[in-house]
């Protein structure tokens, strides 16, 4: 298994994803199958399916490859312990984060070591330890004078190491049981999975039981994780039963050795590092399972995955359950049905078709971002969907993406849809010649754009075919970096604020092998740190991480049930104005210079968040994005003409407004009934608001706010739509609060108003 695998060797899309594509979304392999098991039991309990237990069992005698790798390991063991002994233990210094240094020896000293030294509490919560910011497992000696970090579970690295290793414990349980090949293990954002190769044998939810059992058995054994560097040739030799590790070990490992990590009877191909032993794990659960193929190739074999998820705490993974359970409640496609806002036609996988509620909330996040792009200084523009290839080559995309692209041919040229605007953007910044004066150049695009998914891939609208984003690219000179980073940063805090959301932020710096000159990459990664210092927020790095083109800010947010997702891009790009050999006259004497591109997304695709708002909402809408603010009830159907003209009233002031006119139901079942489709506000007419030309307000959580004139309501609807509140519902009757009098006045006004009115009559 390959831990690091996941940026460098583990999946070829996922890395040009990363590094060499632009606002592209990784994880696209699964496809799914899945059964959960909670779903299992609500299937036998309501449509009376008989319950079946699955026949998996531990194997008896247990696969052949055990006893194989073991004797190879045991034989390279002693070799490497020999090795070990013969190194020098000299005194070496030992230097905490705090600057504090403690004394050790090298070869000899581990990071767990120095955690016992500092406290026992310390040493059992640390999950493992950074060495000279380098991941490192907690019982590897120090090999000279370090740097020392000891990591617990809840940063996320520390997660990601315990998930890994979690990772291995159902690897092995899987061997044990399946006896088939393992391929890939690596965490993921929740959790981790393995994929093996069983033939023709698929897994079923039933085996759950036995792969639990199984790992809590491991688990008690508290079996120590061992790291192992060998050669290539002993590699394929320990390997040699398993075509896909040897795949692996001939395509993707280009060093002459490298690690394999043992725990228990499973030895396996992997960078690691590892928590000490399997009985750190004191909480897990195997949580769904899909079939796949090999590295997410349809023409490659297929794989069986088993997903899995788990915590040091036993209360943690309580936790997460209660958290799964509301989320599945919240799940975008059932609200989406639910509430009417959309659905999706297998005529067109991956493509969404948005019913008028639906589409009202979509062209209200474009609304909102493009009121801000006023703000700030974005223009608008629009461009084309197609595109001759020859665009997508001059951009690179190509040589690795072109598989992505839905392709056809016209007037025998071959043309792609776009995925991303980028190089339709070079093209108009190229267009004509451009002066110091317009820099920096803010572009933005809501152009709809296509990436052919595969089908299995397709979920919901968090992975489409097609989608829009609030997609913006900044030509600026480098000298610009670092104020238009921090504007991008001040933009995305704005947005996210307005939808609750929090944020954390990481900085990735250039990674090994790097397009440019080191230089410039230097300077943008000062000016990067610079606006991430002024802007005040907490930011790490990741050293390394950056696309080969330009350093990057990641941005993960996290939703009201504090699930994190990835939507906004902030991209420093020195290649792409290269590739369109971008030009601009600077004031001294027209010399040309090159501009910097700075791609940047907010919403990132708008399908996307508009799934993460819905379930970050649970389909409560705040008033401002809601596709339903109001319905108005008349309690008797001779008030429906009322209700009509005042629904008229407020509708043409520029609210979602509807009329419940059925008078098949009682008015309390009515009100009901329109709390729970999630109006906002229900506005109940009768004589007496007739009377006065009023309406009686009360919230979709039925707090009452009382008797209020059209005028009056269609003000505080304003104000709260523009205030963009999450709070409406009880704003409505707070912002009545200071304007109580003026209330009460117009209210006594409109009645004066009616009666004058009636006198006419
Ligand atoms: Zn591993
Ligand atoms: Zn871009």
């Amino acid at each position: 298994m390959f831990f690091r695998s996941i940026t460098t060797v583990l999946t070829p899309r996922f890395r040009l994803f990363i590094n060499q594509f632009y606002h592209l979304q990784a994880r696209q392999f699964s496809v799914s199958t899945t059964v959960h098991k909670s779903w299992q039991k609500i299937q036998r309990k309501y449509m009376g399916e008989p319950e079946k237990k699955s026949t998996l069992t531990e194997l008896n005698p247990p696969p052949e490859y055990i006893d194989h790798r073991i004797k190879i390991w045991d034989e390279l063991k002693a070799k490497y312990q020999n090795y070990i002994a013969a190194q020098p233990q000299v005194d070496i210094t030992i230097t905490l984060p705090d600057g504090k240094t403690l004394p050790g020896k090298s070869w000899k000293t581990t990071p767990f070591d120095i955690a016992q030294g500092i406290s026992q509490g310390l040493a059992a919560a640390t999950v493992i330890s950074k060495v000279n910011g380098e991941l490192w497992d907690l019982e590897r000696p120090f090999e000279k004078d370090s740097t020392l970090q000891l990591i617990k579970f809840d940063d996320e690295q520390g997660k990601q190491v315990f998930w890994h290793s979690t990772a291995h414990i159902m690897g092995e349980a899987m061997e044990l049981c399946y006896g088939g090949c393992l391929c890939y293990g690596p965490p993921i954002e929740q959790g981790f999975y393995y994929d093996m190769y069983l033939e023709n044998r698929t897994v079923s939810g039933l085996d759950y039981e036995q792969i639990e059992k199984t790992m809590k058995r491991i688990v008690k054994e508290e079996q120590p994780f061992e790291r192992l560097e060998i050669s290539k040739e002993d590699l394929l030799r320990l390997f040699g039963y398993n075509p896909f590790k040897v795949r692996i070990l001939n395509e993707k490992v280009h060093t002459p050795t490298t690690t394999v990590y043992r725990c228990g009877p499973l030895i396996d191909l992997c960078r690691g590092p590892h928590i000490r032993h399997t009985g750190k794990v004191k909480a897990f659960a195997v949580t769904k399972n899909s079939s796949t193929y090999w590295e997410g190739d349809q023409t490659r074999e297929t794989l069986q995955r088993i997903y899995g998820i788990s915590f040091p705490d036993p209360k943690q993974l309580k936790e997460w359950k209660t958290i799964q359970e509301e989320a599945a409640k919240r799940n975008h496609r059932k609200i989406g049905l639910e509430q009417d806002l959309f659905f999706f036609h297998e005529l067109s996988p991956g493509s969404c078709f948005f019913y008028p509620k639906g589409a009202y909330i979509y062209n209200k996040l474009i609304e909102f971002i493009r009121s801000e792009y006023r703000k700030r200084g974005y223009q608008e523009v629009i461009s084309p969907n197609i595109y001759n290839s020859k665009l997508w080559k001059t951009s690179g995309h190509w040589d690795h993406y072109a598989e992505n692209m839905f392709r056809t041919e016209i007037e025998k040229e071959i043309y792609a849809l776009k995925p991303m605007n980028c190089p339709g953007h070079c093209l108009m910044f190229a267009s004509r010649l451009r002066s110091w004066r317009e820099l920096p150049l803010r572009m933005a695009d809501f152009g709809v754009l296509h990436r052919n998914e595969l089908s299995g891939a397709l979920s919901g609208l968090t992975r489409v075919r097609r989608f829009q984003q609030d997609d913006a690219h900044i030509f600026c000179a480098q000298s610009h970096i670092k104020d238009e980073i921090e504007g991008c940063l001040q933009f995305l805090k704005h947005v996210y604020g307005i939808f609750g959301f929090t944020f954390e932020l990481k900085l990735s710096t250039r990674p090994e092998s790097y397009l440019g000159e080191l230089e410039t990459w230097n300077r943008a990664e000062s000016q990067l740190e610079e606006a991430l210092n002024s802007f005040g927020y907490p930011w790490r790095v990741d050293p390394g991480d950056g696309a080969f083109y330009g350093p990057k800010i990641d941005i993960t947010i996290r939703d009201a049930l504090q699930r994190a997702h990835q939507c906004a891009t902030i991209q420093l790009d020195f290649q792409l104005p290269i590739r369109f050999e971008l030009q601009y006259q600077t004031d001294e004497q027209g010399e040309l210079q090159r501009p910097v591109i700075i791609h940047r997304a907010i919403l990132g695709s708008i399908e996307r968040m508009i799934a993460i708002l819905t379930e970050s909402f649970g389909g409560k809408w705040p008033f401002w994005l809601s596709p339903r603010q109001l319905a108005i009830v008349p309690i008797v159907p001779s008030l429906d003409s009322y209700a009509q003209e005042i629904q008229k009233k407020i509708w043409d002031a520029g609210f979602q407004v509807d009329c419940d006119l059925d008078s098949g139901t009682t008015l309390n079942k009515k009100i009901r009934q329109n709390q729970l489709a999630q109006y906002n506000f229900i506005g109940v007419v009768g004589q007496q608001e007739q009377k006065n030309g009023t309406i009686n307000i009360r919230t979709r959580d039925n707090k009452q706010h009382g008797e209020f004139s059209i005028d009056e309501v269609i003000k505080r609807f304003r104000e709260l739509a523009e205030s963009r509140t999450n709070h409406a519902e009880d704003e409505f009757a707070g912002s009545a609060l200071d304007s109580n009098v003026a209330g009460a006045t117009s209210q006594l006004q409109s009645s004066n108003l009616s009666e004058g009115q009636d006198e006419e009559n």
